[in-house]
């Protein structure tokens, strides 16, 4: 057999076997996809959608154990202690305290805008990357392509943006009330539901999230980061603002 032939066959070996995972992965993320928006009190962590390597060599298997396993359970934590004493509160959903923090007593505000926030805005980057890669397809890609001229745009500008971002924070494709698709960033834990605006995309650019692996080159982190993004999820948060079931 020669060389191309063997090549060949050992691709079309390789897309079979991506075919074949495909299905059971997507069925796990969409399991996962409910813990999307972060659950009810008492707040749990949320599975990973995936094992803990299978990022690599985006994002090294350490780096996510630690991020999911010790940041997340922390904020996870914490957030049901702030909680603990507010019953009237612990039973409202996690968005709705998000979107309206003056609504809670001072002695838990910052608590819940912090570890809530961690909560709810690392359930969704989790569910928001995927080991497979996928193209931007569906509603979500037309309306890129009218706000942005496209998905490469798209993301040339979320990793510009991210790094931009001074500090501990995160960068994000959302959607505003009327529908616009805006890129935006956030410090901290603060979340877009903050101001009213639907994230559909939220990238971690702590230092947490990299440092291991890419120590201070934020730029690396992002560029192999936005490769992972499971766009199918994207789409499919873009067609609920729409009131359409993916
Ligand atoms: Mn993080």
């Amino acid at each position: 057999m020669n060389m191309t032939r063997r090549t060949a066959l050992r691709n079309i070996a390789i897309a079979g076997a991506a075919v074949s995972v495909a299905p059971a992965y997507l069925s796990r993320a969409q399991a996962s996809a409910l813990a999307e928006g972060g659950g009810g009190y008492p707040y749990r962590l949320p599975d990973l959608p995936y094992a803990v390597d299978a990022l690599e060599p985006a994002v090294d298997a350490m780096t996510m154990q630690i991020h999911h396993g010790k940041h997340h359970a922390g904020y996870v934590k914490k957030l049901n202690a702030a909680l603990a004493d507010f019953p009237e509160h612990a039973e409202r959903p996690l968005e709705e305290l998000l979107q309206d923090l003056p609504s809670l007593p001072e002695a838990i505000r910052e608590k819940v805008r912090n570890h809530g926030g961690g909560h709810w805005n690392h359930s969704l980057f989790w569910t928001s990357l995927s080991p497979v890669s996928f193209e931007l397809r569906g509603r979500l890609a037309a309306a890129v392509e009218t706000s942005f001229g496209g998905s490469d745009s798209l993301v040339e500008k979320l990793k510009s943006s991210g790094l931009q971002v001074f500090g501990s924070g995160w960068v994000w494709l959302t959607v505003k009330d009327g529908g616009e698709l805006v890129i935006e960033t956030t410090a901290n834990q603060d979340t877009p539901l903050m101001h009213g605006h639907r994230p559909l995309l939220g990238m971690d650019v702590w230092e947490h999230a990299y440092y291991l692996h890419y120590q201070n080159r934020r730029a690396e982190y992002l560029e192999a980061v936005l490769r992972q993004i499971h766009w199918p999820a994207v789409n499919q948060r873009y067609l609920r603002t729409l009131g359409v079931e993916g």
